[in-house]
């Protein structure tokens, strides 16, 4: 069975139809990347999986059974935990008592001591308050607040989003472990390479529908389809890819395949 199966949502904003009849699915322990442009309904996918906005119709069966139409904390309470894009931490609270209000708030948490272990920056900082650790701490504290409650499937929404390049590293590290630790992952980025590099499988959606689906390594072949849809190009000069920056660059849907 798998760990979580969206079949065919339509999800609204009001009368705004953002998700139009997507699909995706996760298997035990996969790292699985959601990627698209900005405003292509990542964040509406998520949302829709743990309840903040409810699809119209379609399902979504996590572990079998439909959780479409449960409340957020309902969701939440069954295993699926999102770390949000805006980080959430308390800022007058250290670290240790961030993770501690996090781990009470559940009834079968992790050890404390064992998210010091994946997180050995957050150990160092242990009494230090949550508004005086910089972005990329704040990110490793978000995710570590997220695994203390022991989570089934761990939904991240765009991790790396502002922090710098050393920190993202200290992240991909990071994510490689904690799927080490039994915990299935589905996770949106606009850092194309990061995705693609943790995840095996990838799904791509373009305005709020399924564009593609297939395997990391597949994708990797595919620069039609990083160009198309994710607005990634290859450097003639060096040969590395780059990624355009900024909103759902419209223009770029019409970048001749390589
Ligand atoms: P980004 O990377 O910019 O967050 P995304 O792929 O996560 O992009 P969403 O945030 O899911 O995209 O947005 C999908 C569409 O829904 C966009 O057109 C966006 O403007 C719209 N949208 C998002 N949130 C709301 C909201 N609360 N009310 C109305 N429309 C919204």
């Amino acid at each position: 069975m798998s760990v979580l199966d969206v079949e065919g949502i339509d999800t609204y904003y009001g009368n705004s139809h953002v998700l139009h009849d997507l699909s995706l699915s996760l298997e035990e322990n996969e790292i699985v990347a959601l990627l698209g442009r900005n405003g292509a309904g990542k964040t509406t996918t998520l949302r829709s999986i743990t309840g903040t906005v409810s699809p119209r119709s379609g399902a979504i069966r996590y572990r079998g059974e439909d959780v479409a139409g449960r409340s957020v904390d309902a969701i939440s309470n069954s295993g699926i935990k999102l770390v949000p894009e805006e980080r959430r931490v308390f800022p007058t609270l250290t670290v240790e008592e961030n993770l501690l209000v996090a781990a009470e708030s559940c009834a079968n948490p992790r050890e404390i001591g064992e998210m010091y272990e994946v997180f050995p920056v957050l150990d160092d900082l242990r009494e230090n308050r949550g508004r005086n650790l910089s972005g990329g701490e704040q990110q490793m504290l978000s995710v570590a607040r997220a695994l203390v409650q022991n989570p089934d499937l761990l939904l991240l929404d765009e991790p790396t989003e502002g922090l710098a390049p050393v920190i993202v590293e200290d992240l991909r590290k990071v994510f490689r472990e904690v799927v080490e630790r039994d915990v299935t992952v589905l996770i949106t980025e606009q850092n194309v390479e990061f995705a693609l590099d943790l995840s095996e499988r990838g799904y791509i959606i373009e305005k709020g529908t399924n564009a593609w689906e297939g395997s990391i390594d597949d994708l990797q072949q595919r620069e039609d389809l990083l160009e198309q849809y994710l607005s990634v190009s290859i450097d003639e000069g060096d040969g590395e890819r780059e990624t355009e920056t900024g909103s759902d660059a419209e223009g770029s849907t019409d970048s001749a395949p390589s």
